[in-house]
């Protein structure tokens, strides 16, 4: 794992805020270390004769994080709530929200009562791929002891929230030495402490680096690439994979974008002999089931998906739980296709898509080294439930969330491609000048080049746009050629009004 300090860039923050902000994002901007919202960070300051928590605030993302995103806590008012038995993320919320010493600032981590036990000024918490990796194993902390020695403590599976504080509480109490630089957290990610922002990160990295080479002296990091790679996709095969979308929005009760990626992993992987196995054992951590479910679906049978999942949901449900995630999929993994991912956006989709390739890594090496081991259905349904809802509160801000719209001559037609993007549909600009690929830089949207009148032209526009949404919702054009070729899939839209 490379390490990214820099002294030129560390000198140009003046103070340990801003430089807790630097390294957050040399931790949030490495992928394998942390994806979409997941880990967290924090320093101690002393203010007005108090110490100040500065934790990582709900809703920012490591990659961005400024300044502002921290949330300031006073110690002296969390750090005595580890002496409770139990309590709830709820009245959790209410103490933080009493401790925060600007009422403006975001809603203090979930995880802000760890970050207060530990009695080191800086604090970085992540879900490093090659620590899930060595630790999502049959024989996981044996593995874990034999990377890191005596440099970290182990903490095993808990909940988020005060549980998993109570826990490394526990067991940082009884067992850490003058050796332990950070904690692992089976079957979640791990935790690296120090006493300047420097060298908090740098054990990061090192503890990170360290999992790397066990792995790699155990045979178990190269990833061969050993099946034969695909065919791609035939253009018939479109209406096929448009008609796959409209069955999994129906599952899911709302249109979901939905994105193939036919690389070499995701080939390799969807065609490994033991995917059946491998891929059903359920997420490397669970923030990553938020995003991708338990576990993805294999081939194309939605309505078989669907009913396991419903019985995931009876079988693991807690009893009060007051809204359960739909039974669609949100990962597909096909022999043929490869890896598809479906979201309530294309940046969600796409999100998806990201988490499972690191998933694919996890799993394979994990594999390798003994055997990987995921969590029981529960804990994972558990943090389903906690940190999903995400996907409702898009559908209440933006009213095509989930569709997707074409727009022929989107040079001409620039307003209504913004006005469609603003209300949260995926848009296809189509024009016959190169331009238009440059129309916008979100995910959201595809600029494609091509002539409505010629038919191969027609044919591979309409195969990329399947390819990256899924489909076709919304068509704006006055062309009837172009209306006749975009039938078909019209036909196979989730949104279609039955005739
Ligand atoms: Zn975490």
């Amino acid at each position: 794992m490379k390490n990214l300090w820099n002294d030129g860039e560390a000198a140009g923050f003046k103070n340990d805020l801003a430089l807790r902000a630097y390294t957050s994002r040399l931790l949030g901007g490495e992928k394998a270390l942390v994806m979409y919202g997941g880990g967290n960070t924090s320093v101690k300051l002393q203010e007005n004769d108090e110490t100040i928590l500065y934790v990582k605030g709900s809703g920012s993302d490591l990659a961005h994080v400024t300044e502002k995103d921290f949330s300031p806590v006073r110690l002296a008012a969390v750090r005595p709530l580890i002496q409770r038995d139990a309590m709830s993320n709820a009245e959790m919320g209410v103490h933080f929200r009493v401790a925060l010493t600007n009422p403006q600032a975001p809603r203090p981590s979930i995880e802000t009562i760890l970050h207060a036990i530990l009695p080191f000024k800086w604090v970085e918490h992540t879900h490093a791929d090659a620590v899930l990796a060595v630790a999502n194993t049959d024989h996981g902390e044996r593995h874990v002891r034999a990377a890191f020695g005596d440099a970290v403590v182990i903490v095993s599976y808990r909940h988020s929230g005060f549980e998993l504080a109570k826990a490394c509480h526990d067991v940082f109490s009884r067992e850490t030495t003058a050796k332990t630089i950070g904690m692992v957290l089976m079957h979640h990610g791990i935790l690296a402490f120090g006493s300047s922002a420097r060298e908090s990160y740098e054990r990061m990295i090192a503890l990170v680096t360290r999992a790397e080479d066990y792995l790699k002296s155990c045979g178990a990091w190269d990833i061969p690439l050993r099946f034969p790679s695909a065919q791609a996709a035939s253009s018939q095969e479109m209406l096929t994979l448009a008609a796959l979308r409209r069955d999994i929005s129906h599952a899911a009760g709302f249109p979901l974008v939905m994105t193939l990626s036919s690389d070499l992993m995701s080939l390799a992987y969807s065609r490994r002999p033991d995917l059946e196995s491998l891929s059903q054992r359920g997420p490397a951590t669970p923030q990553h089931a938020v995003f991708t479910k338990r576990v993805p679906m294999l081939g194309r049978d939605v309505a078989a998906f669907t009913a396991a999942y419903r019985r995931y949901l009876a079988e693991n449900a807690p009893q009060r739980a007051e809204r359960l995630p739909d039974a669609a999929p949100r990962i597909v993994l096909d022999p043929e296709w490869g890896l598809i991912s479906a979201g309530i956006t294309a940046s969600y989709a796409d999100a998806a898509a990201e988490i499972y390739r690191h998933s694919m890594k996890i799993q394979s090496r994990a594999e390798a080294l003994e055997a990987y081991a995921s969590l029981p259905p529960r804990d994972v349904l558990a943090a389903e439930i906690e940190y999903g809802g995400f996907e409702q509160t898009m559908r209440n801000q933006y009213v095509l969330a989930g569709q997707v719209a074409l727009v022929d001559r989107a040079l001409n037609h620039q307003a209504k491609v913004a006005e469609l993007l603003a209300k949260g549909a995926a848009v296809i600009g189509l024009d016959s000048d190169p331009a238009v690929k440059a129309l916008h830089t979100q995910p959201e949207f595809l600029g494609l080049c091509g002539d409505p009148d010629d038919p191969a032209e027609m044919e591979a526009a309409l195969e990329q746009s399947v390819r990256r949404f899924g489909g076709i919702d919304l068509l704006i054009t006055d062309n009837p050629t172009l209306a006749a070729a975009c039938e078909p899939l019209l036909q196979l839209s989730p949104v279609r009004k039955p005739q």
